[in-house]
């Protein structure tokens, strides 16, 4: 008996290692419990909610969890696999292939900051964070954090997309149809704008965090594209656009807000 086709190239995809393992089927149960826990999941249209169900499968199957202090339950890894795989839902698992492991603290973590100052003094200080991803991982969370603000996994996913070609600057591997120059010219004007009104002391235009540094800018840009679409559309309606072509998503097509609460979870 010959070998397929099919079975050849997934031998060889196996032998580059490209073939992932085998993803992990979320049973019926699972999938409605976890849509009373993730209120996004309810506003997807049917195909993109199976394709996001897909996708938790495989984030599951190829990612590590480690609970630092707190044990996960698989409900939980469900929750944080979901916001992550909103990012990725028309990417694909492979944008995430640069890093395994999520550790996750119970609470918000406060994990010691070391900076040099312009005068180049060294300091070094404990600030809590919500949650953090460095260029390889891990991607550090803090569970609190996840159930009051599910947009912080979005945030942090960000950074690891805009690891992806080496260093975390705001700038992610685009697709071929997006030019460069143009994410670049709109991305920068727009941050400038931000540190302007910032500096000036006006009503910024996004959390006043996106004005510490270009990554800082596209991450919360993008929790405000999936959670407040309508609000950047208005207000930054070139970066709305370009992440639109980005994500290959239209958010605000499910509304203005988007909840990103667990229900029941404490404001
Ligand atoms: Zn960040």
């Amino acid at each position: 008996m010959f070998p397929t086709l099919h079975s050849l190239l997934h031998a060889v995809r196996r032998s580059l290692g490209l073939a992932g393992p085998v993803p992990v089927r979320l049973d019926d149960d699972e999938w409605v419990a976890l849509q009373q826990e993730v209120p996004f999941i309810r506003i997807l249209s049917p195909p993109e909610a199976t394709l996001l169900r897909e996708r938790i499968g495989e984030f599951l199957a190829r990612k590590t969890f480690v609970g630092i202090g707190l044990d996960l339950a698989p409900w939980q890894q469900q929750l944080i696999a979901a916001y992550a795989c909103l990012p990725i839902l028309h990417l694909g698992i492979a944008s995430y292939r640069n890093w395994k492991t999520l550790v996750v603290y119970p609470d918000t973590f406060a994990p010691t900051q070391e900076w040099v100052d312009e005068a180049g003094v060294a300091h070094s200080a404990v600030v809590p964070q919500a949650g953090e991803a460095w260029e390889r991982g891990p991607v550090v969370l803090s569970w609190a954090d996840v159930c009051t603000d599910g947009a912080v996994i979005v945030h942090e996913m960000t950074h690891t997309l805009d690891a992806a070609n080496g260093e975390v600057n705001g700038f992610p591997p685009l697709p071929e149809d997006l030019p460069p120059q143009d994410w670049t010219a709109v991305f920068s004007a727009a941050y400038a704008r931000l540190c302007r009104e910032v500096e000036r002391d006006e009503e910024p235009t996004l959390d006043p965090y996106a004005a510490t540094d270009p990554a800082e800018f596209l991450a919360v840009a993008c929790e405000y594209f999936f959670f407040a679409p309508a609000h950047l559309r208005a207000e930054m309606p070139a970066v709305y656009r370009h992440l639109a072509h980005y994500f290959r998503q239209e958010p605000h097509r499910y509304g203005d807000e988007i909840p990103a609460q667990r229900p029941g979870a404490g404001a």
